[in-house]
C-alpha cells in the first residue's frame, strides 16, 4: 500500500520535473540538467507508470515529445523564443527516438524485432545521431517550399524563411526522378567552429552564451530576422523520408536517391546484418566522432525494410523500428603529465594540468584545471595517471576523474605547494574560500603584473598594453606599479623589443589621455579584491572622494548599497596599508583624478529617467559605457539582459538580435538613439567621456607587440 502511495506521489512529482526540464531545454533552449540526467528520470518515470499504469496521465512525458512550440504570451515571458511562426500541421506525426545509454538494450531492440518480424529477412541502417534541432523540409516540383520544426509532433512552426537561407539547403533539387511532392526530414546543426564564434559575439554583446550547439542551433532556426540566420554558420543533413508508398523498399535506397537530387544526406551511414556489425558501428564512432566539425550524441539504429517497418509501427511517442545509442557526455582520457600552480592578479593559486594532447569536443586539449586542492585530493589524482576530462560548460575542459585502473606502479602524489611558486612568499587559504592565495600581494611579480594589466584595461584606464609589454617593463625594471607607469618616458619605452617612437608616443598619449578617467573607474583600476566596476562605482559616488573612503570605517562602508562585510573589509584593509596610501598620492601626483567630479555634467542632469530600466545594445554615436553614464546621469538604471522588468531597449546600430527578439515577444518597446535624445531634451544630454569606445581604442597596438 505504501509503495502505491509513494509510487502515486514520484510518478507526480517526475512528470512536473520533466516538464519543466523540457520546457527549459526545448523553448528557452538553456537546459539546467544533463541529457544523462534527464533520461534516466525519464526512465525511471517510464519504469513506474509500466508497474503503476492506473496513475500514468494521458499527457505524461513519456507519451509525448518535448514541444518546442511556445507557451502563450505572457506565460513564459522570459524565453524570448518565436511565436511570430505560423503554426503548421505535419502530414505524417514527428516523432521521438527511443533511447538508450546500453549495448544490452541494443541486443534486446534487435531480439524483439526478431521475434515480431518472425524470420522474416531484415537488415539495419546506422547512422550518426546528429545533436542539433529536427527539420521536416517539403519539394513541390523539385523546389523547397515549406520547412516545419518538430513542434509538439503534430504542429510545428512554419521556418521555411529561415531554412531557405541555409546554405547547403537546396532551394532546387537536381537530378531526376524526385516525386512531384515530398517531405524530407533532418537535423539543422551548428559546427562546432560557427559555434565558438557565435557565444565570442554573444559574450561582447553581453548575451548569456549559449550552453551548446544543440541549444544554438534551435534557437538561431527561430531568430525572426533571416539575414542573422544566414550568418550563424548553420548546416542541414537529412536522414528520413516519411512516406506510405512504395516508392523505394528500402531506407538506404530512398536516401540515395536523395543524394542523387542534390539533397544533404550523410555519406556515414552503413548496413548492418547483425548485432555484431552494430556493436562494431558503435565502437568506431565513439572513438572517431570527436574528429567530426559537428556534434553528435550517439547513433540511431534503423531497420532498413520499409515492409518491416510498416509491420514493426510505432508507439505513442517512437518509432518501434528505430533505435538511439546514446553516448554518454563527452569525455576524453589522457595522461596527466605535470601540474602548474598558476598565480592570478590576486594572488589565487589555480592547479592547471599538462596533458598529453587529446581531441575533445573538436579541439586539442592540453591542458585543463585542476580547480583547488580540495578537489586534488578528492580525485587522489597522480602524475602519470590516465585522466579523464570533460568540457565544463562547454569553455574551460577539466579534470573529471582518475582511471585507477591504468595507474603506474609509480606515479607521484602532487604536492599542493605551501608557498608561492612564483615569489615563495607563504600561501593562506582565508576561512570559507576554496582557493589558497599569495601573501605577497605586493611583491609577487605575477600579481604585480597582474595588476598593471587590470589598470590599464578597457573598463578601468583604457590604456590599451598587453600582458607582454607588462611583463617586459616589469623585467626591465621600469614600472612595478602602476604610478610608475605615469613615470615612463620615451627612451625608456624604445627599449622594449620593436618599439619605435611612434608606438611610445602613442602608448605616452594614450597614459595621458587616461588622466581625465573619471574617480568611479580609477577607485576600480585599482585592483582591490572584491570591487568591481558597479561596486566602485557605487562606493565612489556615495563617498565622493579616495580621502573620504580613506577615511570611512567598515560600518561606513558597509553603509554604500550592494557592499557587505567582506567588501568592506577588504576595502578598510586595503587603505590602512601605507604602500597602498604612498601609492594612491604618487597617482594623484601623477594627475589622475581622486573625487567625483562635482562639475555640471557629471550631476544628475535630469530626472527624465527616473524608475526606468533600460538595455542596451548595439553601437550608438557614443561608447556604450559613455551612453549608460549618460542613463545614469539622467536618473535611468542600466541594466543587461531584457526582462519584463525593463522599460525600453535602447538600440543602437547593430543590436543584438536576441535582445530586439526578446523585446519583440515581451511586448517592450525599442527606441533608437535619435529618439532617446529626444526624450532626453537638449539640456540633458551632457556626458563626461567615461570609457573610450572598444571598437576605437584611444591607442592603437603594433601587432607584433602583443
Ligand atoms: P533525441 O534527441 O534523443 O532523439 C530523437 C531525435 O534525434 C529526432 O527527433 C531527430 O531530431 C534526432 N536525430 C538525429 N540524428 C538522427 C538520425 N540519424 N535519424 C533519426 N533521428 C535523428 O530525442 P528528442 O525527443 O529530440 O529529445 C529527447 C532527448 O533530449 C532526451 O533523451 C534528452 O537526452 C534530451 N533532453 C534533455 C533535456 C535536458 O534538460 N538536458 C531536456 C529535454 C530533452
Amino acid at each position: 500500500m505504501l509503495e502505491r502511495d509513494n509510487a502515486k506521489q514520484r510518478i507526480a512529482q517526475l512528470s512536473a520535473l520533466l516538464a519543466e526540464y523540457n520546457r527549459r531545454y526545448y523553448v528557452d533552449n538553456a537546459p539546467v540538467v544533463s541529457d544523462f540526467e534527464f533520461d534516466a528520470l525519464m526512465h525511471e518515470l517510464e519504469d513506474l507508470e509500466k508497474r503503476f499504469p492506473e496513475f500514468a496521465s494521458p499527457d505524461s512525458p513519456t507519451r509525448h515529445v518535448g514541444s518546442d512550440i511556445d507557451a502563450p504570451k505572457g506565460e513564459n515571458a522570459e524565453s524570448g523564443a518565436g511565436r511570430e511562426f505560423v503554426k503548421r500541421s505535419h502530414r505524417y506525426p514527428m516523432l521521438s527516438l527511443s533511447n538508450t545509454y546500453s549495448i544490452e538494450e541494443i541486443r534486446e531492440f534487435a531480439a524483439r524485432a526478431d521475434k515480431i518480424l518472425q524470420g522474416e529477412s531484415f537488415s539495419y541502417c546506422c547512422e550518426l545521431k546528429f545533436d542539433g534541432t529536427a527539420i521536416a523540409l517539403t519539394y513541390r516540383d523539385g523546389r523547397l517550399v515549406q520547412a516545419l520544426t518538430r513542434g509538439d509532433g503534430a504542429v510545428g512552426d512554419d521556418v521555411t524563411r529561415n531554412v531557405l537561407r541555409i546554405a547547403n539547403v537546396p532551394q532546387k533539387l537536381s537530378g531526376s526522378g524526385y516525386p512531384a511532392e515530398f517531405e524530407i526530414r533532418g537535423e539543422i546543426l551548428m559546427p562546432y567552429e560557427a559555434f565558438d564564434a557565435l557565444n565570442r559575439e554573444r559574450e561582447l554583446d553581453e548575451d548569456p552564451p549559449f550552453a551548446n550547439p544543440r541549444n544554438a542551433a534551435s534557437g538561431s532556426l527561430k531568430l525572426l530576422d533571416s539575414d542573422e540566420v544566414a550568418k550563424r554558420g548553420l548546416i542541414c543533413t537529412l536522414y528520413h523520408i516519411p512516406s506510405d508508398t512504395d516508392a523505394f523498399a528500402t531506407h538506404d535506397e530512398a536516401l540515395r536517391a536523395a543524394a542523387s537530387w542534390g539533397l544533404p544526406v550523410s555519406p556515414e551511414r552503413r548496413l548492418c546484418k547483425d548485432i555484431a556489425d552494430i556493436e562494431q558501428y558503435i565502437a568506431h564512432w565513439d572513438k572517431e566522432r570527436s574528429s567530426l566539425p559537428f556534434p553528435t550524441d550517439g547513433i540511431v539504429i534503423k531497420i532498413n525494410e520499409f515492409a518491416a517497418q510498416r509491420e514493426l509501427g510505432y508507439t505513442a511517442k517512437s518509432p518501434r523500428w528505430a533505435v538511439a545509442f546514446k553516448f554518454q557526455a563527452e569525455r576524453a582520457l589522457t595522461t596527466l603529465e605535470s601540474i602548474d600552480y598558476q598565480v592570478g592578479r590576486t594572488g589565487a593559486v589555480t592547479p592547471v594540468a599538462n596533458l598529453t594532447p587529446v581531441l575533445l569536443g573538436g579541439t586539442m586539449v592540453k591542458r585543463a584545471t585542476l580547480n583547488n586542492e580540495d578537489w586534488m585530493r578528492e580525485l587522489d589524482v597522480r602524475i602519470g595517471d590516465k585522466v579523464y576530462l570533460e568540457k565544463g560548460g562547454e569553455i574551460i575542459p577539466k579534470i573529471t576523474g582518475v582511471d585507477l585502473a591504468s595507474r603506474p606502479v609509480i606515479a607521484a602524489t602532487p604536492s599542493f605547494p605551501r608557498t608561492c611558486p612564483d615569489c615563495g612568499a607563504p600561501l593562506v587559504r582565508p576561512e570559507g574560500e576554496a582557493r589558497s592565495f599569495c601573501t605577497n600581494a605586493d611583491g609577487c611579480p605575477t600579481q604585480i603584473c597582474g595588476k598593471m594589466v587590470h589598470f590599464l584595461s578597457r573598463k578601468a584606464m583604457n590604456v590599451l598594453a598587453g600582458d607582454a609589454t607588462i611583463a617586459r617593463l616589469y623585467e626591465l625594471g621600469l614600472a612595478e606599479t602602476p604610478a610608475d607607469l605615469y613615470t615612463l618616458r620615451k627612451e625608456q619605452l624604445m627599449l622594449l623589443d620593436g618599439w619605435q617612437e611612434k608606438s611610445a608616443s602613442r602608448f605616452l598619449e594614450s597614459l595621458a589621455k587616461s588622466r581625465t578617467v573619471p574617480f568611479e573607474r580609477v577607485l576600480f583600476a585599482l585592483g582591490i579584491r572584491y570591487v568591481g566596476e558597479t561596486t566602485a562605482r557605487q562606493i565612489a559616488r556615495h563617498f565622493g572622494s579616495i580621502d573620504a573612503i580613506a577615511a570611512a570605517s567598515e560600518e561606513e562602508l558597509l553603509a554604500v548599497s550592494d557592499v557587505g562585510e567582506v567588501i568592506a573589509r577588504s576595502v578598510y584593509q586595503w587603505l590602512k596599508d601605507p604602500r597602498h596610501l604612498r601609492e594612491i598620492e604618487r597617482l594623484r601626483e601623477a594627475g589622475l583624478q581622486m573625487s567625483v567630479s562635482t562639475s555640471a555634467s557629471n550631476a544628475p542632469t535630469s530626472e527624465v529617467l527616473k524608475g526606468k530600466t533600460i538595455v542596451i545594445s548595439g553601437n550608438f554615436s557614443i561608447s556604450r559605457e559613455d551612453m549608460k553614464a549618460l542613463i545614469e546621469r539622467n536618473c535611468g538604471k542600466n541594466s543587461s539582459s531584457v526582462s519584463s522588468k525593463t522599460s525600453f531597449l535602447l538600440a543602437g546600430t547593430k543590436p543584438g538580435p536576441e535582445k530586439i527578439r526578446k523585446c519583440e515577444e515581451l511586448g517592450i518597446e525599442i527606441m533608437d538613439e535619435a529618439a532617446f535624445r529626444s526624450l532626453l531634451g537638449p539640456d540633458a544630454q551632457s556626458v563626461v567621456s567615461e570609457a573610450p569606445s572598444a571598437s576605437a581604442p584611444s591607442w592603437d597596438p603594433e601587432p607584433t607587440l602583443f
